[in-house]
């Protein structure tokens, strides 16, 4: 999932970078320069796109949904990357119809025959309920409703967010008298289109003009409290935590997401400063369904984990760390999301076990090395106000970008400090680097042939030292300079 996040970033890792046969590399670099310098300039984006209301795309493989968005869009080109409050890994399009502008999101959709199929549908779905104003959900008719649409359906039947049932691949006068059985599916009026023929493309487009606001819900997303998700293997003190938090502080409860399987979220104001806990509802109610449990339990997580923009990740300080731990970190180092450690029951260890428990965080959460800990007892309350602090810091470190020039300057030292090792009487040497995004600090490096994994994590230690990025991953993309011949 991480590689596909950031492939959608501002160029593609499979493009090839081309260059002159001159061993002068100062041109190669000033090309580079050129071409990234623009990575910055995305505010200005921002504040056209934001307001636009969004629709999304959602639908098995093969329904047709690439070609309805070719229809619906014309010859527009894909804009957009990274619109603030919602997830990277799909593709924006600018669409218009009538003077009424909307950004129509390709949800990228599931891939089948997976084990995980289920678990990825689901995700989409809420993803899709989360960040749209408008829901288009595509059938193929020739088809008809298979059980993947019956599982779309029991999710999409439940949310605020309008949904507008299309019904694709219906290419005759014949067919489309038979659509008016897809009313019963209780998503109101079919709508039926051909995506190859354009056969109903037009009032398709009417009906979504109507539907959609003239501005987004998510206007003001941007400004909204960052989103926490907490989570941990069941009995680590998610709910004490949650309760101790909400009772102490000032809360409010409402219904943000507004829409979702449980709707409920949770402001939290932490001295002074607003957070939005995500899925609090689920912490609370201790989803124990009594079959299958593990498997919702995973469901939920990888779905909050999208949500979410920092992870509190709760750990049981009096007992060994697990395996279950070790899966969650893995978890969330896929998902790129800034991390807050929490050691709870801290009123149950001494000094001994205090000692063990250094020495397993020293080996078995060594990849997370980077994240801030917070030693706390959600039943006494001790430190509990430390969370606060913690949550600044990572979010800070999730969302830092390092100019171009300060970048390079920064390689330049690390390059004449730490010579790369000769591989096959060859030098690989870095170019150029840029930082393509934030969230997590995601970094280019061009380069004249492929870095060892041991430099690049010397590289990554040292960035840390300069420039921090505490309780944030950090992504590295080598992109190795092809000479034309
Ligand atoms: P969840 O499943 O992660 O939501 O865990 P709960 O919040 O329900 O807690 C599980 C058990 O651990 C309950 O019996 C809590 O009272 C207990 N517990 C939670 N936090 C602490 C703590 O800091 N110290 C101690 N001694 N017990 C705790």
């Amino acid at each position: 999932m991480s590689e596909d996040l950031i492939n959608q970033d501002s160029f593609k890792s499979t493009d090839e970078i081309w260059f002159s046969n001159n061993n002068d590399d100062s041109q190669d670099i000033k090309d580079l320069e050129d071409n990234y310098q623009s990575t910055f300039d995305e505010q200005i984006f921002e504040e056209v796109v934001l307001n636009r209301p969004r629709v999304s795309l959602i639908g098995r493989p093969n329904v047709g949904k690439s070609t309805l968005i070719n229809r619906i869009i014309g010859r527009r080109e894909a804009v957009v990357q990274d619109i603030p409050g919602v997830t990277k890994d799909r593709v924006y399009y600018d669409a218009q119809w009538d003077g009424k502008e909307f950004i129509l999101i390709d949800t990228g959709g599931w891939t089948q025959d997976s084990s995980e199929m289920m678990s990825q549908i689901s995700t989409q779905v809420q993803k899709a309920i989360d960040e749209s104003d408008l829901i288009l959900f595509v059938l193929d008719f020739k088809v008809g409703i298979t059980q993947e649409d019956q599982d779309v359906i029991k999710l999409i039947r439940k949310t605020k967010t309008p949904v507008l049932l299309v019904a694709n691949k219906v290419d005759g006068a014949e067919a489309e008298n038979q659509i008016g059985e897809l009313w019963s599916l209780g998503l109101g009026e079919p709508i039926p289109v051909s995506a190859l023929h354009g056969r109903g493309s037009g009032e398709l487009l009417e009906k979504i003009k109507e539907n959609l606001p003239n501005e987004s819900k998510f206007k003001d997303s941007k400004k909204g409290p960052v989103k926490v998700a907490i989570i941990g293997k069941p009995n680590v003190g998610k709910s004490s935590l949650l309760n101790k938090l909400s009772k102490t502080n000032r809360s409010i409860v409402s219904e943000i997401s507004g829409t979702t399987v449980d709707p409920v979220d949770e402001i939290i104001n932490l001295n002074g400063q607003d957070w939005h806990f995500i899925d609090t509802a689920g912490i609370r109610k201790r989803f124990k369904e009594s079959s299958g449990f593990e498997y919702y339990a995973t469901l939920r997580t990888s779905a909050t984990l999208e949500r979410s923009e920092i992870i509190l990740l709760i750990i049981e300080s009096d007992q060994v760390i697990a395996d279950q731990d070790r899966r969650l970190i893995s978890q969330v180092i896929d998902s790129g999301k800034a991390l807050v450690l929490v050691f709870n029951k801290w009123d149950l260890i001494d000094e001994d076990r205090h000692l063990e428990l250094e020495r397993e965080i020293s080996s078995d959460l060594r990849n997370v090395a980077w994240a801030p800990r917070v030693n706390l007892s959600a039943k006494t309350g001790w430190h509990v106000d430390k969370i606060n602090k913690a949550l600044k810091i990572s979010y800070q470190g999730w969302t830092t970008r390092i100019s171009t020039g300060k970048l390079n300057q920064f390689v330049k030292e690390f390059v004449a400090a730490n010579p790369h090792p000769l591989r096959g009487g060859k030098q690989s040497k870095i170019l150029f680097a840029t930082q393509i995004s934030d969230k997590p600090p995601t970094f280019a490096l061009f380069t004249t042939g492929a870095l060892d994994l041991t430099y690049q994590r010397h590289l990554e230690r040292k960035l840390r030292e300069q420039f921090g990025f505490e309780g944030s991953p950090i992504h590295i993309k080598v992109k190795i300079r092809q000479r034309k011949r």
